[in-house]
């Protein structure tokens, strides 16, 4: 099998050995039917869904380079440069269908950061990670696997490395070599789509020093396997999902959600052909930054998608509420579309602008994606500002749906709340209840919160930025133009 259908996804879940989940003081038996978390595999299962789709199939799905079978983008190693701006468009498509974060991203800008690296690795220690990961990923192709990213870890005191840290647990890391594997300790944070995945795609957080070789490990652990337990984050709104009702439906926002666990790994075991790399420090590096710029690179996509439905609600309210002529909403809208389509030419400029690495695979172009990331720690707060200017305060003061279920207090909400003429108040109050969801509810995890913190925080990009820029070479220039001759 290479391309599972929804269903089959979510039947897959279900397959994995009982996974050890806290949410909410109970210990979950059955992830896949609880009402908070199948919001969350509703989106995941979107990536399978659109798939099987004729209409989508040249963004969804392409050609393995490993095995030549048709197979889910998500679980691609880019070949070109035209795949790097079809995943971008991929994902800004699913963001549209689901306003939220979809998750399986982490896992595939995961998969393509250790196919080059280990490569590299390889090439300099005469080591044979790479190999080892190929025929891993050729595992997870064929059965279109949700992979888990894993890169950050709690990190404990900050300004401590993580040697000297008082409990070293809080950077994940090597605790017993094996002849046959290794055993490895720690925790990953903040982990997108966690209790979703088969796999759990470990990679040290850091560039590591040469004394930090046992926290230099990269591997892949099974989501079910001995000594991995997930603590499931709340985010704001999600007790609605307990309201089952019909009309409590409405004050959910939509039937999508995303999801971030705290994973625990307590000394599992990790057999040698899933470790690929083990104590080279030296290649941490070159990790962390592929890893994080791929991943700058996705928000290129998937926060434009969610800001299209942004702009989309933004538009619906104002003709809802009997403005949409007026020239000051026409104008925010004209604004936000602009912040939104600059977000997605960076995306697409990071992913024209890359380059084949050594392993054969590509990689976007490093500087630009911190670019793109930098600007989606700030665009969507504005837009998200536009947003609630032109919806009015309504999303917030907006009564229950269950008044609604009630004819008496129904009729009242009709009179009072009714807006344009010819319009559904129930349709208004829908239509507030997404933008709640979107700018203060749980999609605004993934498109404020996450566009501020998720791939790094923005003073990570700034290093980044001011670390590629050449800022020498740009002194010459300005030197050379107003002839100026130092030597
Ligand atoms: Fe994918 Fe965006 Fe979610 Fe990251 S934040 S996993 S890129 S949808
Ligand atoms: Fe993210």
């Amino acid at each position: 099998m290479t391309l599972m259908t929804g269903k089959e996804y979510r039947e897959s879940l279900s397959e994995r050995k009982p996974l050890k989940i806290y949410l909410l003081g109970e210990k979950i038996e059955n992830p896949v039917e609880h009402p908070i978390i199948r919001s969350s595999i509703n989106s995941v299962a979107l990536t399978y869904e659109l798939a099987q789709d004729p209409k989508y199939k040249d963004l969804m799905t392409t050609k393995s380079s490993l095995t030549g079978n048709t197979i889910n983008r998500f679980c691609h190693i880019h070949q070109s440069t035209e795949d790097l701006m079809k995943k971008v468009k991929m994902l800004r498509l699913l963001g549209q269908k689901c306003g939220t974060c979809f998750q399986r991203c982490v896992g595939m800008d995961a998969l393509n950061a250790v196919y080059l690296t280990s490569f590299d690795i390889d090439k300099k220690y005469n080591t044979n990670y790479h190999q080892r990961f190929k025929e891993y990923v050729k595992m997870v192709q064929d059965k279109d696997f949700v992979i888990d990213g894993c890169m950050t870890d709690p990190k404990g005191d900050r300004g401590k490395r993580p040697s000297q840290q008082k409990d070293k647990d809080v950077f994940f890391h090597l605790v017993e070599r094996k002849e046959d594997g290794v055993i490895v300790r720690g925790a990953k944070a903040h982990q997108t789509g966690a209790v979703n995945s088969h796999e759990h795609l470990v990679m040290p957080t850091l560039t590591m020093r040469n004394e930090e070789k046992s926290f230099t490990i990269c591997c892949a652990i099974s989501a079910d396997a001995e000594g991995v337990s997930y603590y499931y984050g709340r985010q704001s709104c999600d007790l609605r999902w307990l309201d089952q009702c019909e009309e409590g439906r409405i004050d959910c926002g939509n039937q999508f959600g995303g999801q971030e666990c705290l994973v625990v790994f307590d000394d599992v075991f990790v057999p040698n052909e899933r470790v690929f790399m083990n104590g080279e420090t030296d290649f941490c590096g070159r990790l962390v930054a592929s890893f994080a710029g791929y991943h700058r690179q996705s928000y290129g996509g998937c926060k434009v998608g969610v800001g299209d439905v942004l702009i989309g609600a933004a538009a619906t309210a104002a003709e809802y509420n009997g403005v949409e002529k007026a020239s000051h909403i026409r104008d925010k809208i004209t604004e936000m579309i602009h912040l939104n389509e600059t977000l997605y030419s960076c995306g697409m400029a990071c992913s024209a602008c890359g380059e084949k690495t050594p392993s054969g695979n590509y990689l976007i172009d490093i500087m630009l994606a911190n670019v793109c990331k930098q600007n989606v720690t700030r665009f969507p707060f504005e837009i998200a500002r536009l947003l609630q200017d032109i919806a009015g305060g309504l999303f917030v003061t907006c009564p229950s749906a269950k008044e609604l279920k009630n004819p008496e207090t129904r009729k009242i909400i009709e009179k009072y709340l009714a807006g344009a003429e010819g319009i559904d108040t129930v349709n208004r109050i829908k239509i507030m209840r997404l933008v709640e969801n979107l700018v203060i509810g749980r999609a605004a995890v993934g498109y404020l919160t996450e566009s501020m913190h998720g791939a790094g925080s923005p003073q990570a990009q700034r290093i980044m930025i001011s670390r590629l820029a050449n800022l020498e070479e740009k002194k010459k220039l300005a030197k050379s133009l107003a002839q100026i001759n130092e030597d």
